[in-house]
């Protein structure tokens, strides 16, 4: 594991493996790139997140559906009506992180779908119809605009600290298509319902 320095409160940052694009300084809530070598970029001062009650927790080790996983980061997204967490899932097998979303009580395994074909504009997607995302046929359930409200931890993606965002979800194929609308990037993922018995924790 990478160590390195916070460069505003001089904290150390141990980076957790080879996927961490950004990290959040625990004590101080300075953001940063992680750029190869022993590079820290800062990328402003995100919020720091309260200490909101959840099963899970940076850190946190265990078990989902079989497979040994910890928690690396943890963010919270604001929309009109409410918001939901999303965990970065760090897997001990060294395999990409995953994000795993709790929402009002139920839980959505998210792994990155890489992009290979067409997605349509955020503007044309309407809930309730058929979109092309990435060659795919998806049914549209939600779309909304989001903005991140903070982050803590570790990321294998650089999230913007300010500003919306939009997103929508729906399903092709009988599995859930999630599809983020960055700034300056287009995130496909695919989601997997779990029970929250899936989800063992032995920390
Ligand atoms: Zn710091």
């Amino acid at each position: 594991m990478q160590k390195l320095k916070c460069q505003s409160c001089g904290g150390p940052i141990e980076v957790e493996n080879q996927f961490v694009r950004a990290v959040t300084c625990i004590y101080c809530g300075a953001s940063y790139v992680v750029s190869g070598g022993s590079d820290l970029s800062p990328n402003g001062k995100g919020v720091k997140l309260a200490d909101y009650p959840s099963r899970l927790s940076i850190g946190a080790r265990g078990k989902i559906q079989g497979r040994d996983f910890h928690v690396i980061g943890r963010v919270r997204y604001t929309y009109d009506s409410g918001f939901w967490e999303e965990w970065q899932i760090g897997w001990d097998d060294n395999t990409p992180p995953a994000w795993l979303e709790q929402d009002e009580g139920y839980w959505t395994l998210y792994t990155k779908m890489r992009l290979r074909g067409e997605v349509v504009s955020f503007d044309s997607i309407k809930v309730g119809q058929k979109a092309t995302i990435n060659n795919l046929s998806v049914f549209i359930a939600e779309k909304r605009t989001a903005k991140l409200f903070g982050t803590e931890g570790q990321f294998a993606m650089v999230m913007p600290v300010q500003g919306q965002f939009g997103y929508a979800t729906g399903s092709a194929d009988g599995k859930i298509v999630s599809v983020n609308f960055w700034q300056d990037e287009i995130e496909l993922s695919q989601g997997e319902e779990i029970e929250p018995n899936d989800i063992e924790l032995t920390t």
